[in-house]
This record gives structure tokens, sequence and C-alpha cells, in this order.
């Protein structure tokens, strides 16, 4: 009986055990870069012939293009340095489809050390690679929610508060003005309580619609703050602009019509705007300039509500 580190000293044994696995087995000689063997296994997965593998030329240009030089410049530079490696490409197979494949290589060499040969398997990685695919798509999906208020489909708390942080360096950096608005519905609860939380829910949806119509600028964003509040933020927006942006939300909301009939104002659903500009200096914060614009809203609500309220500007 052999030892039991001797699986067998029959190549036959050998030959039979790789031809029988799912990973394909290939050998390329190192002086001629050709195929010395590949396992007939790559037919049925890829189409070619075994035959047709004739030298490493025959494997790059069986590659997606797009796979090719990162691939081929990544595994000739490991081999040259006696390395052993893996890549993951996309081989063409014959009927013009792509297959994935995760090519894992050892580098063998002789008794001084020079390379002589690669050998190594093919594995066909494509259903773990619709996996991945998935799993990234699935993961831009729940980041995209994550951003967005449930309700009305616009860019929820979250979001703002990134945006306004991201928004108030590139003000600061840039020394450019950058302006908030912060909206509340007047009699909000009272509407609830006339027409019922359904309806409160629909009313909330279209005016939100209405607030992302009244921006104009690449990078202005109109979210949902909570309840029955809303923030629009206009980087780059100087005082006037931000004025006209909230007087464009005001006569939107009008001419949208809603009809409240506890509203003392012409029986209509109106909103209350605090607005507020700055050039963000070392001493401020986004904090604290959100804050000044809610004592704003504040006022507007103090003043009789269906106003626009701004903070003084600054010296
Ligand atoms: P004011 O003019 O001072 O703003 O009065 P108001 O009634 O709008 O303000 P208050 O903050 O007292 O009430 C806000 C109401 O908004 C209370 C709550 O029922 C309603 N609300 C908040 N979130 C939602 C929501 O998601 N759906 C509905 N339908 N109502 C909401
Ligand atoms: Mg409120
Ligand atoms: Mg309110």
């Amino acid at each position: 009986m052999s030892e039991v580190t001797e699986f067998s000293n029959d190549p036959t044994v050998y030959q039979a055990l790789l031809e029988s696995t799912q990973a394909i087995p290939w050998k390329i000689d190192w002086a001629s870069m050709t195929f010395a063997y590949i396992g007939p296994q790559i037919e049925p997965l890829l189409g070619w012939s075994r035959e047709s593998w004739r030298s490493v030329e025959d494997w790059a240009l069986r590659m997606h293009p797009d796979d090719r030089e990162r691939v081929v410049n990544f595994c000739v530079t490991q081999s040259q340095a006696g390395v052993d490696h893996e890549a993951d490409y996309r081989a063409l197979t014959r009927d013009n489809g792509y297959v994935w494949i995760r090519d894992v290589v050892h580098v063998v060499r002789n008794d001084q050390g020079e390379v002589q040969a690669l050998i190594g398997f093919m594995f066909d990685i494509s259903e773990r690679k619709k996996t991945e695919e998935r799993l990234l798509a699935l993961q831009g999906e729940l980041e995209a929610l994550s951003f967005k208020d449930g309700l009305t489909n616009i860019a929820n708390r979250r979001r703002f508060n990134a945006s306004l942080e991201l928004e108030w360096a590139n003000a600061r950096r840039d020394q450019q003005p950058l302006s908030l608005l912060m909206i509340d519905i007047d009699f909000f609860k009272q509407y609830n309580d006339l027409y019922g939380h359904l309806r409160g829910d629909q009313c909330l949806v279209d005016i939100a619609q209405t607030l992302n119509l009244a921006l104009d600028g690449p990078r202005d964003l109109a979210a949902r703050f909570g309840g029955e509040e809303f923030v629009i933020l206009l980087p780059g927006a100087d005082a006037d602009m931000a004025w006209n942006v909230a007087q464009r939300c005001q006569r939107l909301i009008q001419k949208q019509a809603i009809t409240h009939a506890l509203s003392p104002h012409d029986r209509r659903l109106t909103v209350s705007i605090g607005v507020g500009t700055i050039t963000p200096d070392e001493q401020a914060n986004p904090s604290g300039f959100a804050d000044s614009i809610d004592q704003q809203l504040y006022a507007a609500k103090n003043n009789g509500r269906n106003r626009i309220e701004r903070m003084q500007l600054q010296a």
C-alpha cells in the first residue's frame, strides 16, 4: 500500500479527476506562450472547441474588450514576477455571449527558479456575478429610498441635512451665498380635522410637488422636513433670488386653490415662509443659520400667516 500522502502514481487517474471537475484546468508553456493543455469542459461552457485554444492570443482575444487590457496586463506582470494570481473577466462564447470567469493561476518554476509554465483553473462565476449585480442594484435602490420621503416622494430630512452640510462647505469655500426657505402649512390641524387625515396626506403630496415646481437651479432642493413642514435649499442664490422663489411658492399654491373652509385667507390653504441668505464665514454654522430662518417662519405665523418673512441682510 502506498503512503497516505500519495494520491496515485497513475497519471490517468489525475487526468480523469481534472476532467470531471466543474473547474476547467489548463496549462500554458511559458517559452512558446501556447496552450499545452485545456480541459474538455471548455467546449460545453464557451462553445469553442478544445483544439481552437492554441496560444495566449486566443485567450486574450476571447475576452470582453473592456476587460482585456486590465486582465492581460495584470496576468503578464504577475506571471513575469512569478506570483500566483487570479483574475475575473468576461469570456466570449462562440455565439457572441459572455460568461464571467475567474481564472486562478499558479506559476510553475524549474529547479533553477525560472518560470516554466502557468497552470490554472477557470471557474464559471456567472451566477455569483449575477447575484453581485442584483445586490448592487438593490443597494442603490435602498440608498435612493433612504433619502426619499415615503409619502410625498420628494427628498426627506436626511437628504436635506446631507445637502445642507455639503452646500454649506461649498458656499464657504467659494464665498458664495446660500439661501434657505422654511415653509409651514397654515391651520393644517384644522384641515385634517375637517377633511380627514387621508385628504390631509394628499394635500401634503400636492404641496410637495408644487414646491418642486418652484425650483430652477440644478442644485436646488425641496425636502419634507417633517409633518407639514418643508424646506428649500438654494445654493448660489442671493437674498433677492430667494425672495423670488418664496413668492413663486406662494403664488403656485394660491393657484392650486386647495379649499380650506376654516382658513381666514379666502378659504384657501396657505403657507407661511421664513427665508434667509448667508455667505458662510468661520463663525457661522448650518444649524445656527437654520434656527434664524425658523425664527422668521415663527414671525410669519405671528404676523398673520400666509406671508413671507426674511432674515435681515448681512452687513
Ligand atoms: P399653524 O398655522 O400654526 O402652522 O397651525 P397648524 O395646525 O398647521 O400647526 P400644528 O403644528 O399645530 O399642526 C400641524 C398638523 O399637521 C398636526 C398634524 O395632525 C398634521 N400632520 C403632520 N404630519 C402629517 C401627515 O403626515 N399627514 C397628515 N394628514 N397630517 C399631518
Ligand atoms: Mg408645523
Ligand atoms: Mg402648520
